[in-house]
């Protein structure tokens, strides 16, 4: 690959979804959109899948654009959920595909038993129809809510995810994900570089930020994601102390899904903070 001149945020946009999982384009529309935001190189990272990897491959090469071939693996860590993002993964490699293959079991049993328990609140059906929605991809709790907004139990997603989707509310499952350890080394073992994704979504006070950190580089992880979409400035300062701090290297996304309202925009990033290593570094020395 071509070097590209780093800092420029809007070049480099390495988290994002597609129908694969719970994003609303396909993943060659994704890539038109991408390339036409100004974005010169692509991640794409579904919800514990690459289904959508060889499609984007092929569009890529139509936009003149490049992409990333990456994953966001659903992880466990001291009975947390956590994103951890690979990135510039070879999809081929076997072991991460059986591991993905778990991930996709996870998944289809907990959307049938959050369809079972938001039944016994009188809600019913929402487990096919979210099957339905989710179609070959990937089924998330995004699907559960666009399927609940659209019979008007809530105003929006992000309101039904407050009433219906999250811990203690009736569509939640607990859900053991993959261990991060072995996340973090299916993604090593396929070629690629384990970054933590959106540090300040987890609710961690600062104290259990740092453990994580320290714990997550430990285990094989190399980035943290300093710019994310829905990062405040304060967050993105945060983030680039505490990257500097675990020599992690720094990466950016947008988390892009789709036009809704409340999504952060394809490619609107600003540039990573001044002296930390971009995460880009790993593939393109
Ligand atoms: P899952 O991995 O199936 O539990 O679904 C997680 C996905 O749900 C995230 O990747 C987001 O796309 C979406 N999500 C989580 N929380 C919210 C929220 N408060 N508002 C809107 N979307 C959310
Ligand atoms: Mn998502
Ligand atoms: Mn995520
Ligand atoms: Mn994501």
């Amino acid at each position: 690959m071509s070097r590209l001149t780093p800092g420029l945020g809007t070049v480099y946009d390495l988290h994002s979804h597609s129908t694969a999982s719970d994003g609303f384009y396909s993943p060659t529309d994704l890539v038109l959109r991408a390339a036409a935001a100004g974005i010169k190189v692509l991640g794409l990272t579904d919800h514990d899948t690459t289904a959508g990897l060889p499609e984007a491959g092929l569009a890529v090469q139509e936009a003149g654009i490049h992409l990333i071939p990456g994953v966001e693996v659903s992880v466990t860590w001291e009975k947390k959920t956590l994103h951890v993002v690979g990135l510039n993964i070879d999809a081929r490699h076997a072991p991460l595909q059986a591991g993905l293959c778990q991930l996709e079991a996870i998944r289809a049993d907990r959307a049938r038993e959050m369809g079972d328990r938001l039944a016994k609140t009188g809600v019913f059906g929402i487990f096919e129809e979210a099957k339905a929605m989710a179609g070959t991809g990937m089924i998330t709790r995004t699907h559960f809510a666009h399927c609940l907004v659209r019979r008007e139990l809530a105003a929006d997603v992000r309101d039904v995810f407050g009433r219906y989707l999250t811990a203690g509310k009736p569509g939640y499952v607990p859900t053991r994900w993959a261990d991060i350890t072995v996340a973090i080394h299916w993604i090593r073992d396929a070629g690629g570089v384990a970054v933590l994704a959106h540090p300040h979504r987890y609710q961690l006070t600062g104290s259990w930020l740092r453990r994580l950190l320290g714990e997550f580089k430990e285990m094989g992880g190399e980035g943290l994601e300093v710019l994310s979409g829905t990062a405040s400035p304060g967050e993105v300062q945060s983030s680039a102390a505490l990257a500097l701090r675990f020599g992690l290297l720094a990466s950016c996304g947008s988390d892009f899904h789709g036009p809704d309202e409340g999504w952060p925009k394809l490619g609107r990033l600003p540039a990573l903070p001044a002296g930390l290593e971009p995460i880009w570094n790993a593939w393109e020395k």
